[in-house]
């Protein structure tokens, strides 16, 4: 039997990189608290994606419900799409806010900017949107609409690191944009992710809040721990030497997809003055049964695609009330992420495009 072929598979550096990390970290005899690899991270990654006012904190989740804290934001609705992982809604709802749900633009997968305007309550305090798989939301008409009704932005910007619009990273648009730093991620320090924010001094809000909102014996403000280690830090800077390399073999690897896969599968538009970081390879089938027909052929041959999103995020259980966003709930049951990930070699891509050629010829 082939060996197993999952969607996505961690990076991992030369052992012998990551143990001279290690020895550092026995050297300089600091674990964590904002420690010298932990500084150094932040200083390359600030230089590599040309960001200010940026933290690297204990995984992206957190940073989501950081930034609303950063902004004062502890009640009322957050508008927010539906078509994402379910940390976009979860730490809407952990902050004690109510996700409000506007549907997606079916091309682009992101949220449907011309139907913003109409959710927007009294109770509204933010826009949540998702960059998804690393494809830029209509970011000006976003900003405008937040300024005309005096909204905060943050941007879940978990698929975006790399990713630019208009010669810009997608972690410098919104008030607060948040990256996650997984395994599962196309950067990654084990767990971990960050913030970035527009203003200084929500930075330095932000500064606080993630170390417990003290500074030595002054206590400042409400915190949490939110803080990366030095071993984090030790993955990240190893990694972020084959970012560029990692990037372009998955860029490789999209353009066999695109060459071999049959027409009729449908991946989302890229919007125009983009470059692309190739975190994903979504593809949508016509129906949920095509979907199942392929997921199941493939994994009979040990390869194993992920339904990424699903269920639409609006269908959750747990939530208070039931809003409908038809595409969102369409797409999120008719698509999939193939695997893609440095190491993917053309041979099993080939056999991938076949396996799913022959189910939906
Ligand atoms: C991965 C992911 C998150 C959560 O990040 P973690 O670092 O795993 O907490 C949030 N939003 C989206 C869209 C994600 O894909």
């Amino acid at each position: 039997m082939s060996q197993r072929i999952n969607v996505t598979k961690a990076f991992l550096p030369p052992i012998a990189e990551f143990n001279e990390r290690v020895a550092q970290i026995w050297e300089n005899d600091q674990l964590t608290n904002q420690g010298p690899l932990v500084l150094e991270l932040e200083r390359e990654l600030k230089k590599y994606l040309g960001v200010e006012n940026f933290h690297f904190v204990s995984n992206g989740t957190t940073a989501l419900q950081l930034a609303l804290r950063a902004l004062d934001i502890t009640d009322g609705e957050i508008i927010t799409t539906p078509f994402s992982y379910v940390a976009t809604t979860s730490s809407i709802l952990w902050e004690h806010c109510e996700p409000v749900y506007v549907d997606i633009d079916p091309d682009t997968l992101c949220i449907d900017s011309a139907q913003i305007e109409a959710t927007i309550t009294p109770r509204t305090k933010a826009i949540m949107p998702v960059h998804v798989f690393g494809n830029p939301c209509d970011v000006e008409k976003i900003d405008a609409i937040a300024k005309k009704h005096n909204l905060k932005v943050i941007y879940d910007a978990a698929h975006a690191f790399g990713a630019t619009h208009k010669g810009k990273s997608l972690y410098e648009y919104g008030d607060i944009a948040i990256g996650s730093f997984h395994a599962t991620k196309l950067f990654h320090t084990i767990e971990g992710g960050c913030m970035i924010a527009k203003d200084k001094a929500v930075s330095e809000k932000i500064e606080l809040l993630k170390r417990f909102g003290h500074n030595g014996d002054e206590h400042i403000m409400l915190g949490i721990n939110a803080k990366a280690s030095e071993f984090q830090a030790a993955m990240g800077l190893c990694n972020l030497k084959y970012i560029d390399a990692i990037i372009a073999e998955r860029e490789q690897i999209t353009a066999w997809y695109d060459e071999m896969l049959p027409r009729t599968l449908r991946t989302p538009n890229k919007q125009p003055q983009t470059t692309s970081n190739y975190a994903y390879y979504p593809v949508i089938c016509t129906n949920n049964a095509q979907l199942m027909k392929v997921m199941n052929a493939l994994q009979a041959q040990d390869i194993f695609p992920r339904r990424y999103f699903y269920p639409s995020l609006n269908l959750l259980p747990y939530l208070q009330s039931r809003q409908r966003c038809p595409h969102s709930e369409k797409v999120a049951e008719s698509i999939m992420c193939l695997p893609l990930y440095s190491g993917l070699d053309k041979a099993t891509v080939v056999r991938i495009c076949k396996i799913i050629q022959k189910e939906i010829a």
